[in-house]
């Protein structure tokens, strides 16, 4: 079968660890989480035994109902779905980190609710200012950033977006650059808490190549493993 999910996870590796190299990174710099919404338990659990361990959930509701067929396999969940703040207890117990922090209302809820356990989360930026999206304005990234970093217990990692929607390659690319570079400003601000914080969540299934060269530390990639989604 050419159309299996252990297939074209190859197929998809092979895809970011070219874009790596043609952008003179080391392929073992970007990582590949599968974004599994919609995908039912048996073929999440296929992928995971193929080797697609970092797993990205959407919905909260999805995520409690997918973990308990998959807790016997070793994995690590991240939540990449908008979190209403009433799901934000059920979403901080079951992954390691929340990728979508988009302002500080969320970041103090998920402190509260993490508490003694910790999190860690990447800040959302909206690079590419379509209104659909969600994410903090480029401009503002920077302070909630720094306020993120300042709350005992939440673990600033980096920061995720989600890019521009346009067949224009060089609207993708300048969506990406903006993260790229809201990253390295605040990384070289030296502000506390921020030194590690050089995740860079971007690309997916149509457009990883671009984000790879854009400095992509991790892409999330759905459709490319699973097919396309129903609706
Ligand atoms: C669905 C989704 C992806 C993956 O999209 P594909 O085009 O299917 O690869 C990546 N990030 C987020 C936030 C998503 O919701």
């Amino acid at each position: 079968m050419s159309d299996d999910v252990a297939t074209r996870l190859v197929a998809v590796r092979t895809r970011v660890a070219d874009a790596a190299r043609a952008a003179g990174r080391d392929p073992d710099g970007v990582a590949l989480l599968l974004a599994v919404k919609t995908v039912d338990v048996p073929r999440v659990r296929e992928a995971i035994a193929a080797g697609g361990t970092l797993l990205g959930h959407n919905r909260a509701q999805e995520l409690a109902a997918t973990e308990p067929g998959i807790d016997d396999l070793a994995h690590e969940s991240h939540f990449i779905g908008r979190l209403q703040s009433n799901k934000a207890g059920v979403v901080a117990r079951a992954v390691r980190c929340v990728q979508t922090v988009h302002d500080l209302a969320l970041a103090q809820r998920l402190q509260r609710v993490a508490g003694e356990a910790g999190l860690a989360v990447m800040v959302q930026v909206n690079t590419s200012g379509e209104d659909s999206k969600s994410g903090v304005a480029p401009a503002a990234a920077a302070d909630l950033a720094a306020a993120v970093a300042d709350l005992p217990g939440l673990t600033l990692r980096g920061f995720m977006t989600i890019g521009a929607h346009s067949p224009d390659l060089g609207a993708v690319r300048a969506s990406y650059e903006a993260l790229a570079q809201v990253r390295d400003d605040v990384v070289g601000s030296g502000y506390p808490g921020t030194a590690h914080a050089r995740e860079l969540s971007m690309g997916m299934s149509g457009d990883l190549e671009t984000a790879v060269a854009a400095g992509a530390t991790m892409v999330r990639v759905g459709s490319a493993v699973f097919g396309s989604r129903p609706g």
